[in-house]
């Protein structure tokens, strides 16, 4: 049973535009669990779009789905091999502000300040063009690795992950061509899936999130380069931290409010103070949880200084030998560079190749492209992240699962294979790669991440 709503919360929303206390509490007070998932358009996506045909589309996002029930994720293949994300279907209406707002065919710059666990960023990978690239940022260490593991399962060469303060970008003035701010909030727009977040709830909290959102943006701005785009983002219902930050934004710092179109009938409500806009979503007039957006454009300022580009580290790059047995592993359709990291081979687009110095001399990087394996004796060990990546060649052997067995492969538990040729095999489910096994005359190792395996019957 849902734990009654906070009445100072429900007080301070009286005058806010869009907000119906009694169809509110109403859609606070009815069990009603949303499930929805995005897929993955860079994945082989057959079997999961023929379970999606019944299903309602969200209308703001192109591969967003309403699903009927909520499976198993856990006992789902498709979802360990990155075929979809499991979302909150408000939050993707940053895909609309994204289109309306950007350019998103030009070679971008784009950074995700707080990325953890991945939702907005495996988004923002599958807008932007495969000559731009997204550093994906999270500041607490403990989180940094499930986002790894999201990035890593969604397959792009064009994604770096790091581990950074907000202020550590001011090393990056004037760089980003886009910025998504999804900052942390005080979460009543998720009373709905989190019971705890009613209990902890205060107004006192809601004034220490404010203070902290702009503390973020004010570290983080100086990295917009002028003409850029600043999406800010947040799952609470609270005007100190979502109209008052957007207004605050325009008036201490040089933005302009983007107005974002979208249809009536999707029952998003547009706020509008001093012509600085704001987009709100109440779980009573949309089919998602409660959620805020808004978008800013940096003003031109032609005296801002350009970040001057560091030079490729060529002792890292690797040799024409080694790029004739690496290549092989690669989808030969993709251009893709190669350097060596950490006695790993990376593959990843020129772009970010470009960039690697830029990025490396200002942030801790966790995890960038895509780290294919270890070049040992002339020879290429895959690593499970190319298995799952995009940029996989297809020539590879695969070995094609049921269901049960595929789950054997994911908990690493046995299951029997007919196929004991020796070599590096990917094992495949409905098209899907799961991971590599290395099949020996009479037994075969298993290859996917221990951390990773799955525990569920
Ligand atoms: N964008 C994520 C997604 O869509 O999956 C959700 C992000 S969540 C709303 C906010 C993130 O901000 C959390 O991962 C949190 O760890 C991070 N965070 C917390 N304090 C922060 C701070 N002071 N500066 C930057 N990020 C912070």
């Amino acid at each position: 049973m849902p734990h009654a709503l906070p009445i100072e919360l429900l007080h301070s929303l009286q005058r806010i535009k869009g907000f119906d206390e009694a169809a509110f509490i109403a859609a606070h007070t009815i069990e009603n669990q949303i499930t929805s998932i995005r897929v993955n358009p860079a994945k082989p996506s057959n079997s999961v779009n023929s379970t999606l045909l019944s299903a309602e589309k969200i209308p703001w996002c192109t591969n967003g789905y309403y699903l009927q029930e909520r499976p198993s994720f856990t006992l789902d293949p498709h979802f360990h091999a990155g075929a979809y994300y499991v979302q909150e279907a408000s939050s993707m209406f940053l895909e609309t502000v994204m289109k309306q707002t950007i350019d998103l065919n030009a070679s971008l710059k784009v950074l995700d300040l707080c990325a953890a666990p991945g939702g907005k960023s495996t988004l923002i990978q599958s807008l932007i063009s495969t000559d731009s690239f997204l550093v994906s940022n999270e500041v607490i260490k403990t989180r940094v690795n499930i986002l790894a593991e999201n990035i890593t399962k969604w397959g792009a060469a064009n994604v770096v992950v790091t581990n950074n303060d907000p202020k550590d970008f001011q090393r990056l003035a004037n760089y980003f061509d886009v910025i998504v701010v999804d900052a942390p909030c005080s979460g009543s727009g998720l009373f709905r899936k989190d019971n705890v977040a009613i209990s902890e709830w205060s107004m006192d909290n809601v004034a220490l999130c404010s203070q902290r959102q702009q503390r973020i943006l004010a570290d983080v701005v100086s990295s917009l380069k002028p003409g850029g785009v600043l999406i800010y983002s947040t799952c609470s219902y609270s005007e100190v931290e979502n109209e008052n930050i957007a207004e605050w934004l325009t008036k201490e710092n040089t933005f302009e409010s983007c107005k974002i179109n979208f249809q009536e009938n999707w029952g998003i409500v547009e706020t509008a103070k001093n012509d600085v806009y704001g987009y709100r979503f109440y779980p009573d007039k949309i089919k998602g949880e409660g959620f805020f957006i808004a978008a800013f454009k940096r003003n031109e300022d032609v005296n801002a200084q350009k970040l001057k580009q560091k030079p490729i580290n060529q002792k890292s790059t690797v040799t024409k030998s080694q790029f004739e047995y690496l290549s092989k592993w690669i989808n030969p359709k993709l251009v893709i560079e190669y350097f060596n990291w950490k006695n790993e081979v990376i593959a990843l687009p020129y772009i970010l190749l470009q960039e690697m110095a830029n990025l490396q001399s200002a942030l801790y990087i966790k995890k960038i492209g895509i780290n294919i394996g270890s070049a040992i004796r002339n020879e290429l060990i895959p690593s499970h992240e190319l298995a799952v990546s995009t940029i996989l060649t297809p020539d590879v052997e695969t070995i094609n699962l049921k269901l049960e067995d595929a789950l054997q492969f994911l908990r690493l538990q046995h299951f029997e294979l007919t196929d004991t040729k020796p070599g590096w095999k990917l094992i495949v489910y409905n098209e899907l790669p799961l991971g590599f096994i290395k099949s020996m005359s009479n037994r075969f190792n298993n290859y996917y991440p221990r951390e990773w395996r799955i525990f569920n019957k």
